[in-house]
């Protein structure tokens, strides 16, 4: 049974509404527009999503605790981030856009280095590299608006609980109220699906891997909308969320 159809719960019904309007957005975005603005529209309309749907969530259930990420506090940028492709191509455009040709570049050589550091470790080993992403800076992310899905669903209702998983590596696990990320992660879920269902790649990419090679030439967009392969050896490895 779907989520949306089990009877009487609206935070339920949320979730599934979440999922299946981001799913069918996706289907008929790219079923009509396969050039690469429709990915952008794609990306922004799915964050929009994510913002409407959490909100509506948090007026429906709640939370029990306030949150405790603020801007500069930026453990959780340190960690393996998982993107979608169009997420990527996103990201870059925007840079692309807004950065001179100078920061442009040095971003474009942090990535690339990130990304070569991050590539063929596996998930382990690569949490213990600890590296920041590329895109940290002054502590704090310089594509706040832009950034991905996966980053907008952190939400830690402790700093202590944080730095625990994060820094001292003395827990596994880290805590979170679902009402606060299980409405984001319905529609990552709804948007990867639909990439899924319209024949591109849907799988989890490195942010940083992913992004290097986003920045890496212009006709990314067109490659990956054509089926080319383009981020093969960005992907996350089986088995890592
Ligand atoms: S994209 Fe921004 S929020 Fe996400 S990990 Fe990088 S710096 Fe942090």
């Amino acid at each position: 049974m779907a989520l949306d159809e089990l009877p009487g719960d609206p935070y339920l019904g949320l979730l599934g509404e979440a999922y299946n309007t981001q799913l069918v957005a996706t289907i008929r975005l790219l079923a009509n527009r396969r050039g690469p603005a429709s990915l952008r529209l794609l990306v922004v309309d799915a964050q929009d999503r994510a913002l409407r749907n959490a909100e509506a969530a948090l007026s429906l259930e709640p939370p029990i605790l306030s949150l405790a990420c603020r801007k500069g506090c930026h453990h959780c940028c340190w960690e393996t981030v998982g993107v979608l492709a169009p997420e990527a191509i996103h990201l870059a455009d925007e840079l692309r856009g807004r950065l001179t040709e100078v920061e442009l570049s040095a971003l474009r050589r942090r990535a690339t280095r990130r990304g070569a550091q991050l590539r063929d470790v596996d998930r382990s080993a690569r949490s213990q590299l600890r590296l920041p992403c590329a895109l940290l800076k002054d502590r704090c992310c310089s594509a706040y608006g832009h950034r991905p899905l996966a980053c907008r669903w952190a939400l830690s209702p402790g700093l202590q609980a944080c730095l625990d998983l994060m820094v001292h590596r003395t827990t596994p696990f880290l805590w979170m109220e679902e009402v606060r990320y299980q409405p984001i992660q319905e529609v990552w879920r709804g948007l990867r699906d639909g990439l899924h269902e319209t024949g591109l790649d849907g799988s989890l990419l490195l942010l940083n891997c992913a992004l290097a090679t986003a920045l890496s030439e212009e006709r990314v967009a067109e490659r990956y909308l054509e089926g080319e392969d383009v981020f093969a050896k960005d992907r996350l490895d089986s088995g890592d969320t």
